[in-house]
């Protein structure tokens, strides 16, 4: 188990951003204009969901192994244990071809048209088969939904203090490249924006996936204003190296680490951010795919072990009054969303955040 800082983002100077060019005032305009923002959450709590999240269809879902209807599930037991009432979930918007230009190439976009792509990037050979309306209908289109609901978290997680959408964490995802089922760059999307709408300058991503979250590394890996903290297993899935270049923090915990060894490392680098940067925006991608079972993460973590180290992200967000918006990225065994609702639920119970539907604006 190695544990190392890389000074890699340092070579930039911070005087070269945001740096003046066209492609930067037309990134602008777009946030600008853009409607993800717009949905009315006065009445709210800042826990984001759309049925439209839950990818369903033809049985092909079953092929990849995972629960493709865990958000879903997530708000369920969130609903029927008490914890959050239905009329208060924040339904976001999907992120149109306009959004998603912030931090896509027209390349990438363009190639999504084209179903052998899709399959490649879900992972589900049998979508390579299939016209591609039908595959923009039944999985990209719950994937921009999630997106939208990310981005729509970093407003919410500036006014309120945090925002949880159930959705989203797609970071293997880049602006020029997708994979390992990200689509779609969710978290570069919702920094930017937040840049830009909630005058932000800097965002500390704090990534516990099991898997190295490369997508936002190759999109922010020269950018001063984002400081990133990843600790995934270095023996799985996607071992790309020059992303890991750009991790300022990096905790690398090998296949088999376990619950007490993997809170000991999250502690020490909890530790050790403290003092290096002064984040006005935590982006948490709370991925449950370390947990003790899960066919692709490798890692031995108790259900409960999860729980703390949500409970753990919080308090250091909470306590410094750091906004903080989470993501629950990937982690698809049956078992997943009844863990990841506990720890919503023990988060609520310490007092870190607050669903109940009396915590809205107006309310
Ligand atoms: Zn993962």
């Amino acid at each position: 188990m190695s544990w190392s800082r890389s000074s890699s983002s340092s070579s930039a100077s911070a005087s070269s951003y945001p740096p003046k060019t066209d492609a930067e005032s037309l990134r602008r305009q777009r946030i600008s204009s853009s409607k993800l923002y717009n949905p009315d959450v006065s009445s709210k709590v800042p826990v984001i969901y759309s049925s439209y999240y839950d990818i369903s269809f033809l049985g092909i879902e079953k092929l990849h192994p995972f629960d493709s209807s865990k958000w879903g599930r997530i708000c369920r037991f969130l609903i029927s244990e008490g914890y959050l009432e239905k009329s208060s979930i924040v339904e976001p918007l999907e992120a149109s071809t306009d959004d998603l230009l912030v931090v896509h190439t027209e390349a990438y976009l363009n190639s999504l048209k084209n179903s052998v792509n899709v399959a490649k990037i879900t992972e589900v050979a049998p979508v390579a088969m299939l016209p591609n309306w039908l595959v923009q209908m039944k999985v990209l289109y719950p994937f921009r939904r999630q997106v939208g609901g990310t981005v729509l978290a970093g407003k919410l997680a500036k006014e309120r203090g945090w925002a949880i959408n159930v959705g989203g964490g797609f970071h293997h995802c880049s602006g020029g490249r997708g994979g390992g089922f990200c689509a779609y760059a969710d978290i570069s999307l919702c920094i930017h924006f937040a840049f830009v709408r909630s005058n932000i300058s800097r965002v500390m991503i704090i990534d516990l996936d099991a898997h190295q979250g490369n997508g936002h590394e190759m999109d922010f890996g020269n950018d001063e204003r984002v400081y990133i903290l990843d600790m995934y297993n270095p023996e799985i899935y996607p071992f790309d190296m020059t992303a890991r270049n750009y991790i300022n923090q990096k905790v690398e915990v090998v296949t088999g680490t376990t619950t007490d060894e993997y809170l000991k490392q999250l502690d020490k680098a909890l530790g050790v951010v403290r003092s290096n940067f002064a984040p006005e925006l935590i982006i948490y991608n709370a991925g449950t795919d370390i947990l003790d079972g899960d066919p692709l993460g490798g890692l031995n973590i108790s259900p409960d072990g999860v729980v703390q180290r949500d409970e753990k992200v919080f308090r250091f967000a909470r306590e410094r009054n750091i906004p903080i918006v989470m993501v629950t990225s990937g982690g698809y065994m049956k078992t997943s969303a009844r863990v990841i609702a506990n720890s919503i639920i023990n988060l609520s119970k310490k007092g870190l955040i607050d669903t109940s539907a009396r915590s809205g604006m107006n309310q």
